[in-house]
């Protein structure tokens, strides 16, 4: 069996939540019905809007369950004509904002905050969208700094944080943001499952049009199993916090190891404020594909951090973003999260260091040759 390190695609589901749905699977279960069985699935379905609420800090009125991160995004972003977005933003943002103008990134990945203010001077845009922290890198994005600056000039400021999501505080209200997107399959929920959290639900234009779920904002009935899911993934990490202490320690130790045996090794954002699980590092000699492919023969499941959804490797937008178009599509990107042990991480050290020296030694037999 392959050990797992690609949380940042999607998680396995946690045991503990697992059993809270099959315990409910079964039974006619439509929130929306008026007689017991239907009462019952109501209340399972503001159960787990509590649970959710409560772990982002956000009243449970303003949490509108979705199909996931990607719809949550939409749902926003469609709605504003000048959309003011981050260079390094997920598809889910960029191919549902019209006519995006970009905000730049620095070489580490964070928003440059003059540029910001540049910007809003420059397109007066009326929504500005910004990520909690980058699916490819982990850098961490310095959302109050964005926030302020997006209170002075009045302009409504969504976040992103389907990535930070259970790997960081998230407190919506303390943020100051207007809305936020989140996902349960990166948290040890399952897939097929999400939210919009919005300061002020009533003044949204709904994408799904039907029978008026979710009070009007997102019709169509509910995925009970599926909320039910992520609302226990959310209570777990909400109780117990203690494991990202333990993934982080993994992590440290998974780059330590690979930079006292490659000192030049280029981990982007290391030394900003990066998800504790995250690493994304370069290899000059081998394209990322190839790396994946080589780590999955190795028993390895890693990714290029540009993957897209038809498993095709791109460039990265974001490493471009960053100025490293020259590791755009060198770079790969490990992700761990609670099933890891300190023997994977080790593991992987060893190899990735054996697979950078052997591609390292070809390129030199080939110039020599
Ligand atoms: N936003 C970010 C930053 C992501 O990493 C992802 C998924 O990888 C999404 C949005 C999309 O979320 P979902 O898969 O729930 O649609």
């Amino acid at each position: 069996m392959s050990i797992y390190l690609d949380y940042n695609a999607t998680t396995p589901l946690r045991d503990e939540v697992k059993k809270e749905m099959l315990d409910i699977m079964g039974p006619p279960l439509n929130a929306s019905s008026v007689h017991s069985f239907g009462r019952q699935a109501k209340t399972h379905l503001e159960n787990a809007r509590t649970s959710i609420s409560n772990f982002v800090n956000a009243n449970s009125d303003q949490i509108i369950f979705t199909s996931g991160g990607t719809e949550a995004n939409s749902m926003i972003m469609q709605i504003f004509k000048r959309p003011l977005i981050s260079s390094i933003e997920h598809d889910a943002v960029i191919a549902s904002s019209k006519n995006p103008n970009f905000i730049d990134v620095d070489s580490n990945g964070l928003v440059k905050i003059d540029d910001l203010e540049v910007k809003i001077k420059k397109f007066n845009p009326d929504i500005i969208s910004v990520m909690w922290a980058n699916n490819e890198t982990g850098v961490i994005q310095p959302i109050k700094d964005i926030v302020k600056i997006a209170k002075k000039y009045k302009v409504y400021v969504h976040c992103d944080a389907v990535q930070a999501l259970g790997k960081i505080d998230i407190n919506f209200k303390a943020s100051g943001l207007n809305s936020l997107a989140i996902s349960s399959h990166k948290i040890g929920g399952p897939v097929g499952v999400g939210a919009l959290i919005v300061d002020d639900p009533y003044n949204l234009n709904p994408i799904i049009l039907g029978g008026g779920q979710e009070r009007g904002h997102r019709s169509g009935t509910e995925n009970l199993i599926g909320i039910v899911g992520f609302g226990s993934a959310a209570r777990k990490i909400f109780l117990d916090n203690t494991e990202i202490n333990n993934i982080m320690s993994l992590q440290k130790k998974f780059e330590k190891l690979i930079k006292s045996k490659l000192p030049n090794i280029k981990i982007f954002g290391e030394n900003v404020p990066r998800l504790p699980n995250t690493t994304c590092v370069y290899m000059p000699h081998m394209n990322a594909d190839a790396q994946v492919i080589a780590m999955d023969l190795e028993g390895f499941s890693v990714s290029a951090g540009s993957a897209c959804s038809s498993g095709k490797v791109k460039s990265s937008h974001v490493l471009e973003a960053m100025g490293a178009k020259w590791a755009s599509n060198k770079s790969i990107r490990i992700s761990s999260g609670w099933q890891n042990t300190k023997n994977d991480l080790e593991k992987l050290a060893q190899f990735y260091v054996e697979l950078y020296k052997r591609t390292e030694s070809k390129e030199k037999e080939i110039i020599n040759a």
